[in-house]
């Protein structure tokens, strides 16, 4: 019977992504464009890092304790790697005829694709690897042949070659796991090492634009795939104008948007000689008010207590302001750059609200911390967050450097200027031209070229339509201008042109056409 043609099947973008379309990504290019200007003024060049890097460089620089590296972040496993995994252990296949045969199915799956990554070159061919490929090759025929000759109960026979699979299984090296980037700091030291930067002169300020993944729940401005502007400075001293002028930076970036209702918070979290000291102040507190506290404030108690600083719950509030502040234990060099970081951002001009709740859970990170909250997003408000991470180029194998970065969230920042409706597009030059005729349509395409050379947006349409379709066309478009060319026009050499918004018609020469638009 033949089956029934199935319906092709409709795609969806999938959960967590969205497609950036027209008019919008106008918008986004406003913005993009506006970084690369502001930041070229402060003397930073683009970096563009690759978008998959290996695991254990977002493990060590995010840190394995973070929600981003334990749950969000898009790793690959390899093909091979999902068959050794599901291959538990001997004694559970052991347990049944049942089992027995999965696992040989598995060692089986496992055996074949390891023969044609080979093959493909998929994988290095190094001399273990390409002897495992071949042991296992002939301990899949034989357990296949013992099957066929019946002999399928679980015995000793199955486990002594149930255990020479399991070893080879494990023997095999499948290569460094590989994850998308969940944020970018990562990427860019990862890159300072590599590149020798720290011989370049000091410091070496980058900047970075792109998609970042994180595997969170979306909703309103949280997205599984987003954007982010980012900005780090490695290297150099250790002078307080660095973190203040990166600020300012900042905030000479979204003023020149018309961001609305920004707020920069700032804070100190000191560094590993003083911070923990107030740790422990703070663990010894919370563990007075334990009982009151939220499950996840509970445990966080002895995993990470700075992190319950973050805590939005309501009931934990009043629990939170009774707490020891970090200002309190921070030591003379620490307090001093932090004052001194303030002073230079009031030199600069720049307004901040200092907040002593706001932390990093990361032993890198250390003195300046700072957060941006900008209007008309709810609960995600934080367009932008950075901070100081003096030990993050040396935890990742290069040398002592200082550094300091932020990362902007791109799509709240598009959504905090949509929603204060300073998004729309300027309004666009663009002219429409309805022809009609041979002589008419010769003409149109040379008025096209010009009009396009001198920048207008130019819809010249394909087919010859009649005046009234095409002017309908036009305003649905959002032309501002049509250009009438009719056989008549041409031979008079008086173009017309019509200003949709008002209807109104003037003749004129190509020549006074052309002044009449550059200058309107
Ligand atoms: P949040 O507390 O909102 O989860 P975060 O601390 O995870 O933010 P960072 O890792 O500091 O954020 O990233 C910097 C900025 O990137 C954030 O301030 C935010 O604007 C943006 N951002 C982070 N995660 C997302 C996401 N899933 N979708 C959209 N923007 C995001
Ligand atoms: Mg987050």
């Amino acid at each position: 019977m033949a089956k029934k043609e199935a319906k092709p099947r409709k795609f969806q973008a999938i959960r967590g992504t969205r497609d950036l379309l027209p008019p919008e990504t106008a918008l986004w290019n406003r913005v993009e464009q506006t970084a690369h200007e502001v930041f070229a003024t402060f003397g930073f060049g683009e970096i563009r890092p690759p978008i998959v890097e290996s695991t254990e460089l977002f493990a060590r620089a995010v840190g394995g304790e973070t929600d981003i590296v334990s749950k969000e972040m898009y790793t690959f496993e390899p093909k091979l790697e999902f068959f050794r995994e599901n291959f538990r252990s001997v004694d559970e296949a052991m347990q049944s005829e049942g089992r027995l045969v999965r696992a040989l199915e598995l060692v089986a799956v496992f055996s074949e694709n390891l023969t044609s990554a080979l093959q493909l070159k998929q994988m290095a061919e190094n001399r273990e690897t390409v002897e495992a490929a071949e042991a296992l090759e002939k301990l899949v025929i034989e357990s296949i042949e013992r099957r066929n000759a019946g002999e399928s109960q679980p015995d000793d026979n199955w486990r002594a070659l149930l255990n020479r699979a399991e070893q080879l299984l494990w023997s095999v090296d499948l290569g460094g796991r590989e994850s998308l980037r969940p944020e970018g700091t990562a990427g860019v030291c990862r890159a300072y090492i590599e590149h020798n930067m720290q011989q370049l002169p000091q410091p070496v300020k980058l900047y970075y634009i792109g998609p970042m993944f994180r595997r969170e729940r979306p909703q309103k401005g949280r997205y599984r795939q987003f954007y982010q502007i980012g900005a780090e400075i490695l290297g150099g001293p250790d002078a307080p104008a660095i973190d203040a002028e990166l600020i300012e930076m900042l905030m000479t970036f979204f003023e020149k948007l018309k961001l609305q209702g920004v707020e920069l918070a700032i804070n100190s979290i000191g560094c590993p000689q003083c911070r923990p000291k107030y740790v422990h102040a703070l663990r010894e507190k919370l563990l007075e008010f334990r009982d009151r506290l939220g499950e996840d404030s509970r445990r966080r108690i002895e995993t990470n207590p700075l992190r319950v600083l973050d805590s939005k719950l309501t009931s934990e509030q009043e629990i939170i302001a009774l707490l020891p502040k970090i200002a309190d234990y921070l030591c003379e060099d620490c307090r001093a750059h932090y004052e001194a970081v303030k002073h230079q951002l009031e030199l600069r001009g720049v307004i901040y609200r200092e907040n002593w709740r706001l932390v990093r859970g990361l032993d890198y990170y250390m003195r300046t911390t700072f957060e941006i909250t900008a209007q008309g997003l709810g609960s995600q408000n934080a367009v932008c967050g950075g901070g100081r991470y003096d030990g993050l180029v040396e935890l990742l194998g290069g040398p002592p450097t200082k550094g300091i970065g932020f990362a902007i969230g791109e799509d709240r920042l598009i959504l905090s200027i949509q929603e204060s409706g300073k998004g729309a597009a300027p309004q666009g030059r663009a002219v429409y031209i309805a022809w009609m005729g041979e002589r008419a349509y010769a003409t149109a395409i040379r008025a096209a070229k010009d009009l396009r050379k001198a920048g207008f947006r130019v819809e010249l349409p394909p087919t010859e339509l009649r005046f009234g379709k095409a002017l309908e066309r036009a305003s649905k478009l959002g032309s501002r201008f049509a250009l009438i060319l009719g056989d008549n026009e041409v031979a008079d050499g008086q173009w017309t042109l019509k200003t949709l918004a008002d209807g109104s018609q003037q003749k004129l020469t190509e020549q006074a056409l052309l002044e009449y638009l550059l200058k309107v």
